[in-house]
């Protein structure tokens, strides 16, 4: 096969090579994840139940067939009958569970994968129509299947036979990127998605290269072909020859040096030369990520992105965390940050971010039900979710942060819940920290353009600059066809920094950046130039940014900057971003 290569949106850093494993739309609907050995025998009997239910029910819809109901009805359901009844379905699937750990569904979307290949080649109309009875027989097994689930446990082992596999999809849902998290892939590769799309954000966090935004990766990429996804370049070679290979091994070699370099950067804090203190904060999305955060040498979580914790559950026992399960999940977070600052923010789904996989908005799903907006319309979910984060707190440093808050009522409502769940906890005996902190994040212009209201009423701001971006730019930050002037350096979004910053520190509140700016080393000196003292970002991308903070003297950086915000000139801009990155270092306590 030739080798050639597609371009798209470079989401995360390093390079990966391996092979194509092709997901199709319908298959992401369902679980994909690796059982442990103990566990295949278990597996193999959920997917027979679920067979033997199908059986049954084909069996009672033949029995309650009214006496006049078209014959054809009937011919169907023998049809479907017998597909069941066939080896490649009843039987093939539990080999694919034994030999290579799939779980139940995915082991049987593998088989179905294959047989509508198959299906394809047929040159008989009426045969190759019979791949669609195929489907639907599989869709109601894993209809079944979805419903029990819950009753088995997830590996979380790696799998070394799995480990060079990368993923190619249209899209991959934040929910799916979860499941992914338990089997070792070593890279994502997708037709769908921007840079700071949901998805992008949970691979970056994952530590793993990612091309998004490809087009069409899925019809050009086979199953199983080689691949080399250089997510510094958004790059994807298909086929590559043996050189090439090598050429890329040879990369990843230094790459690989250089990461280990900047480890030994872990102790070291973040202070510029000229002696100005920057805390560097993690990005989180499960309390276990707090490992990855203390192993970059994180200051504290910035963000913990807790709606993670709320995806995903069909077939769980309860479709949303409890109180209880919520609060061990925050206090987890807590205790494995050793007494540095944890900041929770409340749940923020909706938009590219629905609990559930296929459940969406109607419209506008960006400018609808999202975040502080869903919450506060859904209070039974709201407060539990503020005791769980006020019982935590008992346990550590934590701070509340509310997303997407853009009117006064939602502060003063949000303030008042949290007030709510405070007196209960106190009529309870319940520990909690009486003063929490209490901020809320500069996301949506609205915000950014009434900073006093915001100033006044909280504890402190953090702006989340991929929504900023979003709104402010009118670009959906998932859809690739407009991802090209999905532009953070655009003057108004530099001009909406420089007011949140300044307004913040007159008002002598924090303000923190937590959205992808944060961890984007090119921008590291426009952000603390302009005065952010805190930048909070996917603990992979911190020690790159301390690097260039330990090599930066901010005093210099000021005449730079004056211009960037004078200008609103793209090209000026560049220009003097590409001059900034030259200026203001010197040779001192960095690595060289
Ligand atoms: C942001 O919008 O920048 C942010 C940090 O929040 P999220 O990416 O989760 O929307
Ligand atoms: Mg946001």
């Amino acid at each position: 096969m030739a080798s050639f290569t597609l371009q798209g949106i470079p989401i995360s850093r390093g390079i990966t090579i391996g092979r194509a494993h092709l997901l199709r739309p319908a298959a992401l609907d369902v679980q994909h994840y690796l059982i442990a050995q103990e566990q295949v025998e278990a597996e193999v009997q959920r997917l027979q139940a679920a067979i033997a239910q199908v059986h049954k029910e084909l069996q009672t819809i033949w029995s309650d067939l009214p006496a006049d109901a078209p014959t054809e009805i009937g011919a169907f359901l023998d049809v479907h009958a017998l597909i069941l009844s066939d080896p490649m379905i009843c039987e093939e699937p539990l080999d694919i569970i034994r030999t290579r750990h799939y779980n139940a569904e995915w082991a049987l979307v593998t088989q179905i994968d294959a047989l509508s290949a198959q299906f394809n080649e047929i040159e008989d109309d009426y045969l190759r129509e019979r791949k669609a009875d195929i489907q639907q027989v599989a869709d109601r097994v894993l209809k079944v299947l979805t419903g029990t689930a819950h009753s088995l446990p997830r590996s979380t082992g790696v799998d070394e036979r799995n480990a060079n596999m990368i993923v190619v999809a249209r899209d991959i849902s934040p929910a799916d990127m979860m499941q992914f998290r338990n089997v070792a892939f070593t890279g994502f590769v997708t037709d769908e998605g921007g840079q700071n799309s949901h998805t992008a954000i949970v691979s970056r966090s994952l530590g793993i290269p990612a091309v998004v935004g490809m087009g069409n990766a899925t019809r050009l990429i086979e199953q199983d072909d080689w691949l080399i996804v250089d997510s510094d370049a958004g790059v994807v070679i298909v086929a590559p020859s043996a050189l090439v290979i090598g050429q890329f091994r040879d990369r990843q070699a230094v790459l690989l040096k250089v990461r280990k370099k900047l480890a030994r950067l872990k102790k070291t804090q973040a202070v510029t030369l000229d002696g100005v203190e920057i805390s560097l904060l993690a990005n989180i999305e499960l309390p276990q990520d707090a490992v990855a955060a203390l192993a970059a040498g994180a200051n504290g979580v910035g963000l913990f992105r807790s709606e993670f914790l709320f995806m995903g559950r069909t077939g769980q026992e309860h479709q949303l965390p409890t109180e209880d399960e919520q609060f061990i999940a925050y206090r987890d977070a807590v205790l494995a940050m050793k007494g540095r600052p944890v900041t929770i923010r409340t749940l923020d789904v909706g938009a590219d971010k629905p609990m559930e996989a296929g459940e969406h908005n109607i419209l506008n799903p960006a400018l609808g039900l999202r975040a502080i907006r869903y919450c506060l319309k859904e209070p039974q979910i709201f407060l539990p979710q503020l005791r769980a984060i006020l019982r935590a707190s008992a346990f550590g440093t934590v701070h509340m942060l509310i997303p997407m808050i853009a009117h006064a009522f939602e502060i003063d409502q949000s303030l008042a819940m949290i007030a709510q769940a405070k007196a209960e906890l106190a009529a309870e005996n319940k520990n909690f920290d009486q003063k929490i902190l209490v901020g809320a994040m500069i996301e949506v212009p609205a915000a950014a353009l009434s900073l006093p209201l915001f100033v006044k009423k909280l504890d402190f701001l953090s702006v989340g600059t991929n929504d900023l971006i979003q709104y402010t730019l009118a670009i959906d930050r998932a859809d690739h066809e407009v991802a090209h002037l999905y532009n953070d350096t655009h003057p108004a979004i530099l001009q909406l920094l420089q007011m949140t910053v300044n307004a913040a520190e007159k008002a002598g509140i924090p303000v923190a950046i937590c959205g992808g700016m944060a961890g984007d080393v090119r921008l590291t000196r426009l952000l603390i130039g302009m005065g952010f003292r805190e930048l909070s970002m996917p603990p992979a991308l911190l020690p790159e940014v301390k690097q260039e903070i330990l090599n930066t003297r901010i005093d210099s950086l000021q005449p730079y900057i004056k211009k960037i915000l004078r200008s609103y000139e793209p090209a000026m801009i560049q220009e003097t971003l590409a001059q900034l990155a030259g200026a203001g270092s010197e040779s001192g306590a960095g690595l060289h």
